[in-house]
């Protein structure tokens, strides 16, 4: 399993960009871009560069996307940390997640003892996140069209979606928990696009804070 190695050549420039994440928090420190201490405690255990491909391994810690292959990426380092702590996972929730990619922000929120579902529209890229995660009983994979969300097993406590939609997809803020969070980057797919947190209070009141620019890949499919 990615989750366990005794011997990890990469342990200490994982540390490094533990600790770049950790400074780069503290200068950024509005209520809504701070980064949780626990957080950066989770992707010092994650080991990331098991989720890139091998020619892309030795830039793993590195504080910047990486190609995936089909035009996808693994997303920044800072940036997964960002959305994982606007997400708040605690043990016991079930969080859903649109853009599997990689599988490495699943393996993320999964640390935190939360049940995962994701699901990933390009179907080799599902199949590679579904092997690299085999094992890992707590995450739930699927190839398909994540603007629909997973009916079956909503509704989530929180939903992080990492790849931008034009507006937030109806279906998602429908499988949100009263109480939920939602983090979702929404924007034209070619330019800047705005890191929104999406709250649904427990009267079903949803509330929507700008947090970050930020630039994803779209949100793809037929919806
Ligand atoms: N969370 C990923 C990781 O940790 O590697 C980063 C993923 S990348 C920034 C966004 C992913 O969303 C891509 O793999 C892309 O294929 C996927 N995607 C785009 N549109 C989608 C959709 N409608 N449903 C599910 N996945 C989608």
């Amino acid at each position: 399993s990615p989750g366990v190695h005794a011997q990890d050549p990469y342990a200490a420039p994982r540390s490094a960009l533990i600790a770049e994440l950790r400074a780069q928090g503290d200068t950024d420190s509005g209520s809504f871009t701070r980064i949780d201490r626990d957080v950066l405690a989770v992707m010092g255990r994650v080991p990331r560069h098991a989720y890139v491909p091998a020619a892309e391994r030795d830039y793993a810690y590195e504080n910047r996307p990486l190609g995936i292959g089909y035009g996808q990426t693994i997303s920044q380092p800072y940036v997964v940390a960002l959305m994982t702590t606007l997400a708040q996972p605690r043990a016991g929730q079930k969080v859903l997640e649109v853009g599997t990619g990689s599988g490495y922000q699943a393996a993320v929120l999964a640390e935190f003892g939360v049940q995962v579902y994701t699901i990933e529209i390009v179907a080799p890229l599902a199949t590679q996140a579904r092997e690299r995660l085999r094992g890992q009983r707590n995450i739930t994979t699927r190839t398909g069209d994540g603007y629909y969300g997973w009916k079956e097993q909503a509704p989530f406590d929180a939903i992080v979606v990492t790849a931008a939609a034009s507006s937030i997809p109806p279906p998602l803020l429908a499988q949100l928990k009263p109480g939920g969070r939602m983090v979702i980057p929404v924007g034209s797919s070619f330019f800047t696009q705005t890191l929104l947190l999406v709250q649904k209070d427990a009267g079903g009141r949803v509330r929507t804070r700008q947090v970050l620019p930020v630039r994803f890949v779209p949100l793809t499919g037929e919806h």
